[in-house]
């Protein structure tokens, strides 16, 4: 099955809910299932199935695994990463014709739009999709800026986005003199959008942004507003879209989202001595009691960087703690929440998701395969290329 993302194919409003089973959105994916015979997970020789087809597609096929990924799937990937490393190790490897992308659907995007066309990416499973980039469509979008040049403040305003968007939203930042951001570069992205322009239109995350304003850019919480998609306006009157540094979409992860200040204080009671260490995805209150605020590859730098006997708390997606937790047993590493919280849609990737897409290469089909179209790989390129040319991104 090909999916094809055209320009203007996503919601032009709010999306509708779509229950299991009741529907599906091929354009977003939401509600898709797999075509053919999917493994059972109980099938025991899954991870023998997995080895075997691995090794008769040799280097054809190149497996990148995002940090939030199950163990059962990590250990299949040839590299690991977060979704921009990801999508430039991929593009990194001409020689591989498919690329098997083990993350969500925005980070297969980005991987069809910074490969090349002899480069097939595929999702192990199309409902595999990201509630935060879900939370900007791209009709959305063009409405909010339709209000900003009704303001007569559109000519002002950069966007900025974070490379957890649909391609749709990636290009509309790129037609719109924008450009993307990861968690590392979010300040820089600022900074040279703030050479550019009066104000900064900040997507989807609305806490990405304002953790970078206020934290690494000194602005004033006052000096953001938030826009929300569901309201006339925004929400906003003419006089707040005005005055605003920093617009910030009602956006959020809903994994991230969910840390509170009270889990801060709540570890710090029971692990004396722990140090907390926060995504810049969590809440601004979040991160405002954090030790340490950090992408999920300074997580891992700061982790291995640590010395033995020292005391962790992290707010991230629980498999990527689990995981450090297991490598360094000599660390005291835990969880920041201690209701379980995996990234539900990124643990859509399992072990016979990944057996199916393999077995149907050594078959000779490809499945699920993301393709973004011609037009918007273009104009999102555009956007990744401004982000590649911000000062010591290119060496992240
Ligand atoms: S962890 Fe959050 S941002 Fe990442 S894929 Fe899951 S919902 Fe999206």
């Amino acid at each position: 099955m090909t999916v094809t993302t055209p320009a203007k194919s996503r919601p032009e409003s709010s999306p509708t809910l779509l229950l299991l089973g009741r529907g599906v959105d091929r354009d977003s994916e939401r509600g898709v299932e797999c075509p053919g015979a999917l493994p059972l997970p109980s099938d025991p020789s899954l991870v023998e199935r997995a080895i075997k087809a691995r090794e008769t597609l040799g280097d054809k096929v190149f497996i990148l695994g995002h940090h939030y990924q199950r163990d059962e799937v990590i250990q299949f990937a040839d590299v690991t990463g977060d979704s921009f490393k990801l999508a430039r190790d991929a593009a990194n490897r001409p020689d591989s014709p498919y690329i098997i992308f083990c993350g969500v659907h925005f980070m297969a995007e980005s991987a069809d739009i910074l490969t090349s066309d002899a480069q097939q990416v595929i999702l192990p499973d199309m409902a595999a999709g990201c509630s935060m980039a879900d939370m900007a469509a791209i009709g959305q979008v063009r409405d909010c800026w339709d209000v900003l040049e009704d303001a007569g403040l559109a000519a002002g305003t950069i966007p900025v986005t974070y490379m957890n968007s649909s391609a749709d939203i990636k290009a509309f930042t790129g037609s719109h003199g924008g450009t993307i951001c990861t968690s590392s570069n979010a300040k820089t992205a600022m900074q040279w959008s703030f050479e550019r322009g009066e104000r900064v239109l900040f997507l989807p995350d609305q806490h990405l942004g304002r953790n970078t304003a206020v934290r690494e850019l000194g602005l004033s919480l006052s000096d953001c507003v938030v826009y929300d998609p569901h309201r006339p306006n925004g929400g906003l009157t003419t006089e707040q879209l005005r005055d605003a540094k920093v617009l910030l979409w009602r956006g959020h992860c809903s994994v991230h989202g969910r840390f509170q200040p009270v889990h801060v204080d709540l570890i710090r009671e029971k692990v004396p001595g722990v140090k907390v260490l926060v995504h810049p995805e969590v809440q601004y209150e979040v991160m405002e009691k954090a030790d340490l605020v950090g992408s999920t590859e300074k997580i891992i730098s700061i982790i291995d960087a640590a010395p033995a006997g020292s005391a962790w708390a992290i707010g991230t997606e629980l498999n990527l703690v689990q995981r450090l937790a297991n490598r360094y047993p000599e660390k005291n590493i835990s969880y920041l929440n201690s209701d379980v919280c995996y990234c539900a849609t990124m643990n859509r990737i399992d072990l016979p998701h990944l057996v199916w897409a393999l077995e149907n290469l050594v078959a000779g089909t490809v499945v699920n395969r993301i393709q973004v179209d011609p037009q918007v790989a273009r104009d999102a390129k555009l956007a990744l290329d401004r982000m590649l040319a911000l000062p010591g991104t290119a060496r992240d």
